[in-house]
């Protein structure tokens, strides 16, 4: 029986970096991966979807083109091209991932493993069973798919929108969450008339209501049919269509549809309870701060934890896993101040807490907004505003939030959270000279506040 000092279950974003880390400082690892090395992530995530999103905003930029001189062309857009050119650069990412764990030194084991006991793995597909002194468990979540409705099995999820074979002309999006919105933005981009389905009022969940609003009203604006206070109740083909009937017997056809309603830690036959791990009712594996589960040898972490389902949250506590028990530097993964970005036309960006979270902490609370028409539409003639939101608590005057919607909102909640990491006040933030003529001037350039709470 193969022995080895870390046993990696999942070769995602946190079990990779876990691996290679590990393997550093001198473990023996192996890790095993059933599917394909990158995780969701790298395969039927974020890049893949990344890639899309900027296919689908060329249309717009088509558009906008002509206010700046450019004679309008005749563009088709040709899914194809874009399916074959992203699956080759997934393809060579995951070569880079694979090849960077064997220059590791990391045993890579393209299997399903499952616990026999806390200390024994058996791999699927083979007789072999291996031992290890440490376990780690990376293997992320998998789609919900809500109740068994008549026709559920007609309903895609996002791992099976990457292999459609064409755009389909008419989409029905059953959610409201991330891949719903960024998946409803970027399929309409494209080309496709979507249908978005959500059960509450207002899409995002957990984001800051302003941001809600304006990001909604934005999709509706572009053409998306947002559907609100509803559910897919059922689905019939017809011919090689789809019928779609939600609870108020309403119908909608469509050509594609695509289930975005959350996802689940996967511990899909890891034999758990063999192993003795303890998981929650929703099938999260209960850790620390420093990744452990309740049998102090297995570690877990990433979206299989539910803590922040993030890559690089999921990275960092890999990280910090290898740090702890294989460099010896206890090192405790930090949840707060997370900065984020929902990948939707227009894009939202966002670190620390919303309006509501700031409120109930700190009531003596100040709001920065400001909305203006991004200086490119003042030739273009597009219609869309950028919105901004600053959150200061008048005690401290620390920033205690800051969101945004509109072109690269991702980009700057990735400094914002820099600034907010490091404790700024809104004096820090006047203090800085603006970059000129940039829409990010703004953050430092609101005066006076909005409106105050308490005041
Ligand atoms: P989310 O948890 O973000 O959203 C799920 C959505 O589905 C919510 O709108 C929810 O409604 C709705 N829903 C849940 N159950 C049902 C049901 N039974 N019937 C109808 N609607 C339902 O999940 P996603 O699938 O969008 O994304 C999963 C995770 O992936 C995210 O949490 C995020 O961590 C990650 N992700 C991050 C991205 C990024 O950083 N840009 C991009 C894509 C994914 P309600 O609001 O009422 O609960």
């Amino acid at each position: 029986m193969r022995e080895f000092d870390l046993f990696v279950i999942g070769g995602g974003s946190g079990g990779v970096r876990a691996a290679r880390i590990a393997a550093q400082y001198g473990a023996r690892v192996a890790l095993a991966e059933s599917y394909r090395i990158g995780g969701t992530c790298v395969v039927r995530g974020c890049v893949p979807k990344k890639l899309m999103v900027y296919a689908s905003r060329f249309a717009q930029e088509f558009d906008e083109a002509r206010g700046f001189g450019w004679q309008a062309g005749k563009h088709r857009f040709d899914w194809r091209t874009l399916k074959a050119n992203r699956d080759r650069e997934v393809a060579r990412l995951e070569e880079i991932y694979t090849a960077n764990l064997t220059k590791a030194g990391v045993t890579l084991l393209r299997n399903h493993a499952r616990f026999v006991d806390a200390h024994t793995l058996r791999l699927a597909g083979s007789s072999e069973t291996v031992r290890a002194a440490h376990i780690l468990i990376a293997t992320g979540a998998i789609p919900a798919m809500g109740p068994r409705i008549h026709g559920a099995e007609l309903a895609h999820n996002s791992n099976d929108l990457f292999e459609w074979p064409g755009l389909p002309q008419r989409v029905v999006i059953q959610g409201g969450g991330y891949i719903a919105v960024e998946f409803a933005c970027l399929l309409q981009g494209l080309g496709s008339q979507v249908s978005l389905v959500y059960r509450g009022e207002q899409v995002l969940r957990g984001f800051d209501d302003d941001l809600r609003a304006r990001l909604q009203a934005q999709m509706q604006t572009g053409g998306i049919e947002v559907i609100t206070g509803q559910t897919v109740q059922s689905i019939e083909a017809v011919g090689g269509a789809r019928l779609v009937t939600l609870a108020d017997e309403r119908t909608l056809g469509a050509d594609q549809v695509l289930f975005a309603i959350g996802r689940m830690p996967n511990i899909v036959d890891l034999g758990l309870a063999e192993a003795g791990v303890r998981h929650n009712a929703h099938g999260a594996i209960t850790v620390d701060e420093y990744s452990q589960t309740n049998v102090p040898h297995i570690h877990a972490v990433g979206d299989v934890t539910n803590r922040v389902n993030l890559t690089p949250a999921a990275i960092r506590e890999g990280h910090a896993y290898a740090e702890t028990v294989f460099g010896r530097r206890p090192t405790p993964v930090q949840h707060a101040l997370v900065p984020s970005a929902v990948v939707s036309t227009p894009e939202l960006g966002t670190v620390g807490l919303t309006e509501a979270q700031a409120l109930a902490k700190h009531p003596h609370l100040d709001v920065y907004r400001t909305e203006f028409r991004p200086m490119k539409a003042t030739l273009s003639g597009h219609g869309h505003k950028v919105f901004m939101k600053l959150l200061v608590d008048r005690d401290t005057d620390r920033v205690l939030g800051c969101h945004v919607l509109g072109p690269d909102a991702g980009e700057m909640a990735q400094l914002l959270g820099v600034a907010l990491q490091a404790g700024a006040t809104k004096a820090q933030f006047d203090a800085t000279l603006p970059v000129h003529p940039t829409a990010g001037e703004e953050w430092v350039t609101m005066r006076a506040p909005a409106y105050r709470h308490n005041a």
